[in-house]
């Protein structure tokens, strides 16, 4: 079953005089349960592929689709996690809370158990009380995932979610999110620049291709996964 699709989506900006050209044609399907990297050059339009199935924004023409329906439901249901490389923490407030925060925004009481469980999934559980200026940027990084975790999300977005991180970080976080995803079997969509980390972690990588501005054509590669 498609948990996400875009069909004949093309996303144009148009800024003054210029017409930017974001999106030209794009269809792109990722089943129930998939791992999907989405790669391409800067500019290729990655990013808007994520923000559209965010429902951030709207297509020019096509359609946008998550479990058969427009992004925007699946947003008020809360069935949606996303994290991006700014990955804006509440400074004021702990580490726990942060990861609580999408009840309070859903108006659900507080699972406590539920934002014990994310901190250990994360390695975060002896910085429950901690301030986020008070962690590493890794450790920032995985408490954000967690709280995209909170209220058990269908589909999971990242966009650069490792983006400022130094390598060894990097990885160490990309073994943590895989194995997160083989226990749990959340469909994600992953947009990365980095060829290496795409290929480790997916099940599929989507190569957004032509010309920045232009994209035409998306290129899949099937990766052996158990
Ligand atoms: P990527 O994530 O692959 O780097 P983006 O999706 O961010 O690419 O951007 C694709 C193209 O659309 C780029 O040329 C970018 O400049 C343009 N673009 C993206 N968002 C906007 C916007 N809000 N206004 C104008 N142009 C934009
Ligand atoms: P980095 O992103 O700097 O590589 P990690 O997020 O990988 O750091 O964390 C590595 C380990 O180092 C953590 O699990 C934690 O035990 C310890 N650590 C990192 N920063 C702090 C800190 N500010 N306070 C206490 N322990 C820390």
């Amino acid at each position: 079953r498609a948990a996400l699709e875009l069909s004949g989506v093309t996303k144009h900006f148009p800024l003054r005089r210029r017409n930017t050209v974001a999106l030209d044609g794009v269809d792109l399907t990722v089943e129930q349960g998939e791992f999907v990297s989405l790669l391409g050059p800067s500019g290729c339009g990655k990013s808007t592929v994520l923000r559209l199935l965010a429902g951030l924004e709207e297509p020019t023409t096509g359609r946008v689709r998550v479990h058969d329906r427009p992004p925007a439901a699946l947003v008020n249901d809360h069935r949606l996690g996303i994290a991006f490389q700014q990955h804006a923490l509440l400074p004021w407030a702990s580490i726990a809370d942060n990861v609580a925060l999408p009840f309070r925004v859903a108006g659900r009481p507080v699972d406590r158990a539920r934002v014990t469980e994310l901190l250990r999934l994360t390695g975060l559980e002896e910085f429950a009380e901690a301030r986020p200026r008070q962690l590493s940027g890794g450790m920032r990084q995985r408490a954000a995932i967690a709280r995209a975790l909170a209220l058990n999300p269908e589909v999971l977005l990242l966009d650069e979610p490792f983006g400022s991180l130094d390598a060894v970080t990097r990885r160490r976080l990309n073994f943590e999110l895989a194995r997160i995803w083989s226990e749990q079997r959340i469909t994600t969509l992953l947009v990365t620049h980095d060829v290496e980390e795409a290929v480790l972690l997916a099940n599929r990588v989507v190569v957004l291709t032509g010309r920045p501005g232009r994209v035409r054509h998306v290129e899949h590669i099937d990766l052996p996964r158990p």
